[in-house]
């Protein structure tokens, strides 16, 4: 099968998350070890799909967070992209290791 070469993420947009995925409102669970989200704007336990992703940094291990023990092994920013196919809400999140790493989250308002 011939390799299509990867499209821009956003094809090249800018991005970021809305208001719906914001403060608390995206949650999700697991399965087994399969992480799924739920649409925030459904009812229920709706699953997003996960349309695309892109590497937003990546870098060597422990240079955030230098004084903490373990050290990561690799420091990374991911950013999804998802899509609910009952309201057709897509939207976008990042995931990684470079935001906070323990501790409380605070409440935003
Ligand atoms: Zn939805």
């Amino acid at each position: 099968m011939p390799m299509v070469p990867k499209q821009p993420f956003n094809d090249g947009r800018p991005y970021h998350g809305s208001e719906a995925v914001q403060n608390g409102r995206l949650t999700g669970t697991t399965d087994t070890d399969h992480f799924y989200f739920f649409c925030p704007r459904c009812d229920g336990r709706h699953i997003m799909r996960v349309m695309n992703y892109e590497v937003r940094e990546e870098r060597m291990g422990g240079t955030t967070y230098a004084n903490e023990e373990p050290r990561s092994e690799w420091d990374f920013i991911l950013a999804l992209k998802l899509h609910c196919s009952k309201c057709t809400l897509t939207d976008f999140i990042k995931i990684g290791n470079l935001g906070w790493q323990g501790g409380e989250l605070p409440q935003r308002d």
